[in-house]
């Protein structure tokens, strides 16, 4: 049976749990593909080029935008993301679903290109849990934690324009959540191309 592959964007305020959410995922949905967005930002420790992202100079990046190769970007903390747009429609094309793993900024600009994707909002529990979590994660500075608090803030206030709001008490029963997502959206009419009109 035809079917479209289904464009899943994951987003929500830095601390939330996006990156263990969706590294579960994986393992638990192993069909489906993570699309390795572009970076001006410089690799972490153990961070490895194309896996966890495509790290480019700004002049590249801003390449990419003029030449239309990416499917959105933003502006995160002084660094351009942007997700390649090639990989995903190819990926689509093919019937192949794709998480995106992006900030709310993208997750909105993709809905207005794409407005069948499926965009989930992981919310972390409470702003003290967030907090903790940044404060455990050690990549940050106690300022840039203050700001990525303050933007949490504002990001709250946009869940509304989701689809769906997780809230990531624990990484398991999150991943439960998106999967019965998964299996709702899959269920809708529109998913699939031509098994409805077979019996015309
Ligand atoms: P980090 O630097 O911690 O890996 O990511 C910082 C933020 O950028 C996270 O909120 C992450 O979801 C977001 N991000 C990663 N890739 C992309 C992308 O391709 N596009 C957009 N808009 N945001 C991204």
């Amino acid at each position: 049976m035809e079917r479209k592959g289904l464009l899943l964007v994951l987003s929500g305020p830095s601390g939330a749990g996006k990156g263990a959410v969706c590294k579960e995922l994986q393992i638990n949905e192993p069909s489906i593909r993570l699309s390795v967005s572009a970076t001006t930002r410089l690799p972490r420790r153990g961070e490895v080029e194309g896996v966890d992202y495509f790290f480019l100079d700004k002049e590249l990046f801003k390449k990419m935008i003029q030449n239309g190769q990416l499917l959105e970007y933003a502006e995160v903390y002084d660094h351009y993301y942007g997700t390649p747009r090639r990989f995903v429609e190819e990926s689509l094309g093919e019937g192949l679903d794709i998480i995106l793993e992006i900030d709310i900024q993208g997750a909105l600009q993709v809905k207005e290109k794409y407005p069948e994707a499926v965009l989930v909002f992981i919310a972390p529990p409470s702003k003290r849990e967030l907090e903790k979590r940044l404060i455990i994660r050690g990549t940050d500075s106690q300022e840039v934690i203050g700001m990525r608090l303050q933007c949490a803030a504002g990001e709250m206030r946009l869940a509304g324009r989701y689809d769906y709001v997780v809230i990531n008490d624990e990484v398991s029963k999150a991943v439960s959540k998106i999967r019965a997502i998964l299996t709702a959206e899959k269920s809708r009419p529109g998913f699939f191309n031509s098994f409805l009109n077979i019996f015309n």
